[in-house]
Order: C-alpha cells, then sequence, then structure tokens
C-alpha cells in the first residue's frame, strides 16, 4: 500500500469515529476540541487518554504511547503495521453497514411482540437496559430490501455476512446485540443453531470500557447472564461470548492488576467448571487472580435471576468464591 492510499485510509475513518466503535468515552472535553477520557490500552484509573479530533492523533499520559488510527490499531489489536492497516481497511468497509443493521434491528424490535417476549422470559425488561446494549431483533425478509434501498449493493452485503450467498437475510429470527465489529444474533426457533455471529473476529470483551476501572470484575459466557447481571445492578461486569477467550481479550483482562469473578454455567457435564478451571491457569500464569463463582447445581447467571435470585442472594455467592491459587 503506497502513501497515498494510507493517507486516504486515516481520512477515511476518524480516529474518534474508531475509538468509539471500540466502547471508548470520553471522561470530559480539555479545550480546544480536545477530550479526555480512560486509556484502552493500559489499566486507567484516572483519564489519561488524550484525544485531538481534527488532527486525528491520540496521546496516553499514563502509557505514554500516541499516535494516528493506524498506531492506535497496532496497539489495540498488538498486530503489525500491515495486519493493521488491513484490519482498518475491512472495518471501513463494514462499519457504515453495520451501523445501518443494528439501527434498523433496534426499530424492528419494539414492532415484534414476540422478541420483546422473548427478552421478558430471558429476564430483560427494562428499556434502559435494551438501549444500554442496543439490543434488536432481526424478523428476516427485510434488511436487505431496507439497505439496499440506502445504496449498499448486495455483494456488499454478502461481504459483511448480513446476506447469504442466495441473497436472503442472514439473521432471521434473532435477537440480535451490537457487538465491536461484529453482531451476535440469538435464535427465538429451536430449528435453528442458537448463537450466530458474523464472519470475522468477535471483537474485546463486551462493554470492556465500563468494566475496566474496577478492581473486582465479573466474568460471564453469555450476553444473557451479562444482562442479568446489569440489570440486578452489577456494573463490574463483562463478558467473552463463549468460555474461550481470543487473544485481545485476554490481554484486557490481564493489563492490570485485578480479581476476576468467574461465573460460567454450571453444566451437569462440568464443561462450564472445567473451563473456569482451564482460565484460571492461564489468568493466574499472567498474575491475575480468579475466583470461580458456584451457583447452584444447572444453573448460569440467567436462570439464577430469573428464578427469583436477586443481588443480595448474588453477593454471598461472589463472597464464598475462593481464590484459585494459580498464581
Ligand atoms: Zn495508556
Amino acid at each position: 500500500m503506497n502513501r497515498i492510499a494510507i493517507d486516504e485510509l486515516k481520512q477515511q475513518i476518524p480516529l474518534l469515529e474508531y475509538l468509539q466503535a471500540h466502547d471508548w468515552q470520553q471522561a470530559r472535553p480539555i479545550g480546544f476540541g480536545r477530550l479526555l477520557g480512560l486509556c484502552p490500552l493500559h489499566a486507567d484509573h484516572k483519564p489519561s487518554f488524550l484525544v485531538d479530533p481534527h488532527k486525528n492523533l491520540f496521546f496516553c499520559y499514563g502509557c505514554r504511547r500516541g499516535g494516528d488510527v493506524i498506531r492506535f490499531a497496532e496497539l489495540y489489536h498488538q498486530v503489525e503495521f500491515p495486519h493493521a492497516v488491513a484490519l482498518l481497511r475491512e472495518w471501513r468497509g463494514v462499519a457504515p453497514l453495520l451501523h445501518e443493521a443494528v439501527g434498523f434491528y433496534h426499530v424492528q424490535l419494539h414492532r415484534h411482540g414476540e422478541a420483546v417476549a422473548y427478552l421478558q422470559q430471558r429476564g430483560i425488561r427494562s428499556p434502559e437496559l435494551i438501549e444500554h446494549m442496543r439490543i434488536g431483533y432481526a424478523p428476516g425478509g427485510c434488511l436487505r430490501g431496507w439497505l439496499t434501498q440506502l445504496g449498499y449493493p448486495l455483494s456488499a452485503l454478502r461481504r459483511a455476512g448480513l446476506a447469504t450467498a442466495a441473497g436472503y437475510d442472514a439473521y432471521t429470527r434473532r435477537i440480535v446485540f451490537p457487538l465491536e465489529g461484529n453482531l451476535y444474533g440469538r435464535s427465538l426457533s429451536d430449528s435453528a443453531p442458537p448463537h450466530r455471529f458474523l464472519p470475522g473476529a468477535k471483537g474485546g470483551l463486551y462493554s470492556w470500557a465500563q468494566a475496566q476501572s474496577y478492581p473486582e470484575v465479573i466474568l460471564v459466557e453469555g450476553l444473557f447472564d451479562y444482562a442479568v447481571l446489569w440489570e440486578a445492578g452489577f456494573r463490574n461486569v463483562t463478558c467473552s461470548l463463549g468460555t474461550h477467550l481470543n487473544a485481545l481479550q485476554l490481554r484486557q483482562l490481564c493489563d492490570g492488576p485485578r480479581t476476576v469473578y468467574l461465573a460460567f454455567d454450571a453444566d451437569a457435564n462440568g464443561s462450564g467448571q472445567q473451563a473456569a478451571q482451564c482460565l484460571s491457569r492461564t489468568l493466574g500464569e499472567r498474575g491475575v487472580a480468579t475466583r470461580p463463582i458456584s451457583l447452584p447445581e444447572g444453573h448460569d447467571p440467567t436462570s439464577f435471576f430469573i428464578s427469583g435470585g436477586n443481588a443480595q442472594e448474588f453477593h454471598p455467592l461472589l463472597e464464598e468464591a475462593s481464590l484459585c491459587d494459580f498464581v
């Protein structure tokens, strides 16, 4: 890629937009249009990450790193320059489409009673939570029409994974949750595979920007678990979207001293407990303490809360969770 193409890429991806798409929030403006917030690159407890949206540059007073959007992508995803450029090019292609799809699905949610009923049954009731997670509903058979009417070619929808090879909506009768550069869809129908993601990485830990500043975080495996804990008032909760953590998620959890409470499913076959053990070892080797939570047999956090559990009953489970001594 030549200099001109690199400059063009940087122009097309405003740093602030990229940061916000990766969950970054400004704590306060500091004059001359510049913004200050927590650093997504190190464990930051008081805002030290400076962004200049006009110059498209950042600098962190904590970890003393700075640069443009490509430098940020290199540091954030821990990749070399060419890989960072490739990630940004891919993001540039998919981000506007995803943005439109998320908005469209969010509107559909309130038009489909079956979707709202399903959410209620899974413990998601408050409008505040639905807005916080930007939850939507994919009825199927209408996203393609909407996006092509906005001028997006079918080939772009296929590339993003929003349309199938045959041209149908890829997500049908699914509750959708926007992620960093991806979209998780949970099927309402028993005949379809329950979980679906768009092609590409699942991104970092869910809502990490919010959980990051807590010395103790609760890690769950599914977004419905995240939702019920959030609804019960826990803000130090994050989700790995499965029990296997990718490199970015591991790095996020290990970016500073903290205790991680693991609230994985208590499966009858022990797979959740096994995954928690395995993760405890990995995190322990990196100096992060873990405390696996023992949920009542057969429960995950979702079922715990929807079967009547509340924050007062969950707190003792946190207190009883014993420290794994892998550190
Ligand atoms: Zn920093």
